[in-house]
């Protein structure tokens, strides 16, 4: 785990290099390998600095997640942080110089353990990057990080990188200080000895100093007591007091400056078994790292199937969707061919493109050249003969039945035998699209969320007739550009429209009762949802909602069930009030950009005189959401519990806190979550009817997620 030398001139290295894994990460065999040689360079006397490198490209990656979630009593989790802080608090209070040589990217805990050197110098690595991430995944830094970065480059300059995890690169950690130095790249361990050898003893940390200081101000200064207060305030106003981990890390800083070191790293301790523990943290440890990585990883390719390359796709409709979608696929490399009714409007959705490599170019990251380059792979053109030699044709033409059958038909008279044709409608189901197929097999949905270059999630639409071999060839397409799928089968709005109009429609059903539509605004943003479900129907348009509406209506007959929330879409449309797009609807958007709500909402949609409690409201929200989730798993629409998760985190910004619309009957339990759902159903309707599977599953003793 961790090689340990000793030279002529008594530099202790000790070299991290973890066998069989690409990182060196903190787990408990390494940190039990670093406890055991901090103890030996400490304490032999023939040791005159001690030298702390990697074996491998990066330094260190952070703690190893799988190790963190082992530990579910809080006494065994407390005493192991202990240990570290322990053997940390040794090495830099032992007197010897201390010296990291830092090769490539340290993160988390892999800073931490540099940031208890003396001096850190690392290798000019344009790769390489440095932060304490944590909070990110919902923890916070139990390795000393939110003791002895504050104390090192001050409050201010500290509390941005704890509260938002950025990763900065060699140049930034420099010049906040997190860095001794940075030197060109292989020189970083000669540059580290010299540094060793040029130390008298005894060396000590800044803080460890008489007379120390904080840079900038301690917690007691006017100046950080003021922007402890707005950050305290600011902190609050971002996440409603949802997430324990950025408040428990204002505590730390706030608790543990106070005090000495010693204290303060108790302190932190503390928090961080709390925040680790928490249902939160494990939620977006789960979503936000190992269900993302395993949708990345294709987990829902079938197996056997060659992997499929692709130099050229045709995308067909060059609209707000087609534009986005040449766009990702210029950029991943690949040829894309734009095609629309006329050459005026093929061109128009290239400009899109244009539009954002101009802006990338100016702001610096992106070469001209490669911005040419990218541009050059975007073919508008209006002739089908184009689309000779594509690998895939994404259709994303009007929503509209006979206009995308019509573009079917005419591009398989073009494509390859073995091209796949993907859908990117976003209610049609596709099964019925591929009827306009020759080759159902080889027909599926590709459901995008705009704006494409921004949302990385796709949606994949298994038909009824779609082969295993045309899905792992769209997931193959998938990871070319980059984003992250999830696998579905063929059901009216999919899974994520389908459950994301549920939390629309709640939000509408609750204005019908006579909710103040602040107060359901509100309610939305305590649930953690990113926009109340008024501001939401703006966004999408009550228009859009009623079309779709009136066409499930008329495909389904009399399975048809109307939600309380139809009637209020309907209403403000009628009203002309039809969102944003239009200047007026559940509010008023006035030239300057503040908008506000309509004032004239209360004469359509009565307040009532007594209001329910916002918890009450929230508990809604949330439930109607899990229970659709749960109903999708049920019908077999959904494949996964992970998929649900990430759909609903990275389709329409569930909050990862609670894990995603399955993590949250997951983490409830799912008896309760049962107990829950009868109660609402009970007050406000059957759509509140748990899913027959919830009960199946308790029955079978049974869980949606082991880890
Ligand atoms: P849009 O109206 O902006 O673009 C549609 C484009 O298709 C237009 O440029 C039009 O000229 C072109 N077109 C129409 N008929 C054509 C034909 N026969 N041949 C070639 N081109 C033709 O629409 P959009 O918002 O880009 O949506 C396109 C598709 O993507 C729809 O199916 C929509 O449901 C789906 N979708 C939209 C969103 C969204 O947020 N807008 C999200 C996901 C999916």
């Amino acid at each position: 785990m961790i090689d340990y030398e000793l030279d002529a001139e008594g530099i202790a290295t000790l070299t991290w290099g973890m066998p069989g894994r690409s990182q060196n990460v903190i787990n408990g065999e390494s940190c039990a390998a670093l406890l055991a040689a901090i103890d030996l360079a400490t304490k032999d006397e023939s040791v005159k600095g001690i030298l702390m490198k990697s074996g491998k490209p990066d330094f260190i990656a952070g703690g190893d997640l799988d190790w963190l979630l082992e530990a579910d009593r809080a006494a065994d989790l407390f005493e192991r942080t202990l240990a570290l802080h322990g053997a940390l608090r040794r090495l830099e209070t032992c007197g010897k110089p201390v010296a990291a040589a830092i090769s490539g990217t340290a993160l988390g805990g892999g800073l931490e353990i540099a940031l208890a050197c003396h001096y850190r110098v690392a290798s000019d690595n344009p790769n390489a990057r440095y932060g304490l991430p944590e909070v990110t995944l919902g923890v916070l830094p139990g390795g000393g990080g939110t003791q002895r970065l504050p104390r090192l480059i001050g409050i201010q300059n500290s509390l941005p990188l704890l509260l938002e995890g950025a990763k900065l690169g060699a140049a930034e950690a420099k010049k906040v200080g997190i860095l001794s130095a940075v030197v060109p790249a292989g020189s970083e361990v000669q540059a580290a000895r010299d540094w060793l050898l040029a130390q008298s003893m005894p060396v000590q940390q800044p803080w460890d100093t008489k007379g120390y200081s904080v840079p900038g101000g301690g917690v007691s200064s006017p100046a950080i007591q003021q922007f402890l207060m707005v950050s305290n305030a600011m902190l609050r106003a971002k996440t409603y007091g949802n997430c324990p981990a950025p408040a428990n890390i204002l505590s730390c800083v706030y608790e543990g400056l106070i005090t000495d070191i010693d204290t303060g790293l108790k302190t932190e301790a503390r928090y961080f078994v709390n925040t680790v523990l928490g249902r939160e943290a494990r939620n977006m440890i789960r979503s936000l790292f190992f269900s993302m990585n395993a949708a990345n990883k294709l987990a829902e390719r079938p197996v056997g199937v060659p992997i499929r390359t692709y130099a050229r796709i045709g995308i067909l409709g060059a609209g707000m969707m087609g534009a986005g979608i040449a766009y990702v696929t210029a950029r991943a490399g690949m040829v894309a061919v734009l095609l629309d009714t006329s050459i005026e409007a093929a061109e128009r959705g290239k400009s899109y493109a244009r539009t954002l490599v101009a802006r990338q170019v100016a702001r610096g990251r992106l070469s001209q050249e490669k911005a040419d380059a990218l541009l050059a792979r975007i073919v508008p053109t209006t002739d089908y003969a184009e689309l000779a030699g594509v690998g895939m044709a994404i259709e994303a033409v009007f929503e509209d039945r006979a206009v995308k059958a019509d573009v079917t038909r005419r591009s398989e008279a073009v494509i390859a035998a073995d091209a796949i044709f993907a859908s990117n409608t976003s209610t049609l189901p596709i099964t019925g699209l591929a009827q306009a197929s020759a080759r159902p097999a080889k027909f599926i949905g590709m459901h995008f969320f705009s704006p494409v270059d921004k949302m990385p999630l796709i949606e994949v639409i298994v038909g009824k007739q779609t082969s295993e071999e045309t899905l792992a060839h769209a997931l193959d397409y998938v990871k070319a550009v980059g984003m992250t799928p999830i696998v579905v089968n063929d059901s009216r709005g999919f899974y994520t429209s389908r459950v994301f109009s549920t939390y629309v429609l709640e939000g509408l059903a609750m204005l019908a009762e006579g909710v103040a539509p602040a107060l359901v605004e509100n309610a939305g943003l305590q649930a953690g949802m990113p926009v109340g479900p008024l501001a939401l129907t703006d966004e999408v348009t009550a228009e859009l909602i009623v079309k779709i509406d009136r066409q499930t209506r008329a495909d389904l007959g009399p399975a048809y069930r109307e939600r309380p929330g139809q009637q209020v879409a309907k209403r403000i449309a009628e009203l002309g009030r039809i969102g944003r797009k239009a200047g007026r609807g559940f509010y008023e958007y006035p030239q300057d950009g503040r908008k506000y709500l309509w004032p004239g909402l209360a004469a359509e949609f009565p307040v009532a005189t007594t209001q329910p409690a916002i918890s009450d409201l929230v508990r809604r929200l949330i439930a109607v959401q899990s229970v659709e989730a749960a109903l999708c798993m049920q019908e077999g629409v959904l494949r996964s519990a992970r998929d649900a998760d990430v759909g609903a985190i990275l389709g329409w910004g569930y909050p990862p806190w609670r894990g995603g619309t399955i993590g949250q009957i997951h983490s409830t339990g799912l008896a309760q979550f049962i107990a829950e759902c009868e109660q609402l159903s009970a007050q406000h309707g059957d759509r509140f009817n748990p899913p027959q599977l919830l009960k199946d599953m308790i029955a079978r003793g049974e869980v949606f997620y082991t880890r």
